[in-house]
């Protein structure tokens, strides 16, 4: 689409460019870019096209639903506060779908990638007694609270006994989304 540049007021000089794009688990997604002839001003951004209401997942995780399905999108927090484990959303940040047990093996895989790179008796200590309660959740012996917060509201916990609400205006500002808003004016 050709339109008049915004920045130097130019007839027809900018060429607007809009694409859209799905995203498994995720959802639609925009890419829009924008570049004047004229004064040679380039913008870019990507817009999230379905989101949802922002969502707080609470599940008091037992035997029996260590099977449940979870979708978990790529602006989730998933924390165990029981455990003193919390994945935020970043860079590195992926959607997965996946059950309970996989998010308690995806938190065990990481405090074991975290017990090689942290060597100090504390951490040692801390990261051993971790698996040995992630160990007690599975076989029963142990009852712990898997929390997912998703801003954007694409994640999901599929449990009879789940709880979910909205998430209030200050748990929002306290969480991140993960979604990268690309804003450049140069290349
Ligand atoms: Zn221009």
């Amino acid at each position: 689409m050709i339109i008049n540049c915004p920045v130097c007021g130019g007839d027809n000089t900018a060429k607007s460019t809009t694409k859209t794009e799905s995203i498994p688990h995720f959802g639609e997604i925009m890419h829009s870019s924008m570049v004047c002839d004229a004064c040679g001003y380039k913008h870019n951004d990507v817009i999230v096209l379905d989101q949802k209401d922002p969502i707080r997942y609470e599940l008091k995780i037992n035997e029996v639903n260590l099977s449940s399905r979870v979708v978990k999108s790529q602006s989730a927090t998933v924390s165990i506060p029981e455990l003193g484990l919390k994945v935020e959303p970043g860079s590195k940040s992926i959607a997965y779908v996946s059950n309970v047990e996989g998010v308690l093996i995806r938190f065990k895989d990481a405090v074991k990638r975290a017990l090689i790179l942290f060597s100090d008796d504390e951490s040692q200590r801390n990261g051993k007694t971790i698996l040995y309660n992630i160990e007690e959740v599975f076989k029963g012996n142990l009852e712990v609270t898997l929390i997912i917060e998703d801003p954007l509201g694409n994640s999901k916990v599929m449990d009879l006994s789940v709880k979910s609400r909205s998430l209030t205006k200050e748990e929002l500002k306290g969480l991140k989304t993960g979604i990268s808003i690309i804003e450049s004016s140069d290349d």
